[in-house]
């Protein structure tokens, strides 16, 4: 799923989270080795979709920023808004749920979102660390919603936590949240004893310089097993690629393959317990080289290559 609205959104000169990210991104799946891949347009997502997850207050106060010209600062400047931002968010928003249906319908085994920005910092009334709507979020509970699942899963391999999901998460049994990501770093939530009421949230903490082999260690002791016991119906992936070893604002030290590694992992549950059905979203990943490595691993994976 592309839109090109999604290249609209320009957060400012010199910002990480720019149009580049998804040039790089698209240009990486531009390679013959992906000429098979079904692309199509994201449609707009719809405010009732937004509104699965957000305040109205909070999506009312957005819309209602957006610059005619110009800047507008959100969450104390991490995060702006450009005239395209508000296109770029909802076919972001619109993207991840069409992603979901088309998955559902069974006319993808899987889907990639090409999309930006990232969403996963986006707290149901807030703002954060460049993202503004949790589209990860919103097609979880578009899942439940729509297709009537009983449990669905998101996986979050970002290097930063995913505190907007785990809050939208927090009190409902029904969604899992697992995140591997880096401890301490932005946004300083993700600790092992962040559970959710029902224990329906795992985070795995990783220290700096962690590197691959700590990596899947922990992944696949802590993270995989609590996804499989969970048996979800349906399982999204929140795919950040600032884990990277050449990504500029963390230090996990990760490699290319590892984000094939996780990504098989998640496929082979996936196959046990849900027929397979996996919808992933592009989140963060500021290294041009670290993205395009990250996400053809990635990419590859899903296509069973
Ligand atoms: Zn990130």
């Amino acid at each position: 799923m592309f839109h090109p609205a999604c290249l609209e959104h320009k957060p400012g000169a010199g910002h990480p989270e720019s149009p580049q990210r998804l040039e790089a991104v698209m240009q990486a799946l531009w390679e013959p080795e992906f000429a098979q891949l079904d692309w199509r347009e994201a449609p707009r997502g719809t405010r009732e979709q937004v509104l699965l997850v957000h305040e109205l207050g909070y999506v009312d106060a957005v819309e209602a920023m957006v610059p005619s010209t110009g800047l507008v600062l959100l969450d104390g400047g991490d995060t702006a808004m450009s005239p395209g931002s508000w296109e770029a968010v909802m076919h972001c928003v619109g993207a991840a749920c069409a992603g979901v249906d088309a998955v559902m319908a069974g006319e993808a085994d899987n889907v990639f979102c090409a999309t930006r920005p990232c969403g996963h910092h986006a707290e149901p009334g807030r703002a954060m660390g460049f993202c503004i709507f949790n589209q990860i979020a919103i097609a979880a509970v578009h899942a439940l919603d729509t297709h009537g699942l009983k449990r669905v899963a998101v996986v979050d391999f970002d290097v930063h936590h995913g505190n907007g999901t785990q809050a939208a998460f927090w009190h409902r049994s029904e969604l899992f949240f697992g995140s591997s990501h880096q401890s301490p770093l932005y946004p300083g939530t993700g600790l092992a004893q962040e559970t959710g009421d029902s224990g329906n949230i795992v985070n795995v903490p990783l220290p700096p310089g962690c590197g691959s082999t700590q990596f899947r260690a922990r992944v696949a002791d802590v993270l995989l097993p609590a996804l499989r016991r969970f048996e979800p119906e349906l399982i999204l992936i929140s795919a950040g690629f600032d884990a990277h070893k050449l990504d500029p604002l963390a230090q996990l030290q990760l490699e290319s393959d590892d984000f094939g590694w996780v990504t098989k992992e998640v496929m082979a549950i996936a196959a046990d317990v849900c027929q397979g059905r996996v919808v992933s979203v592009l989140e963060g990943g500021y290294s041009g080289e670290g993205l395009a490595g990250g996400t053809t691993a990635h990419v590859r994976a899903l296509m069973g290559h």
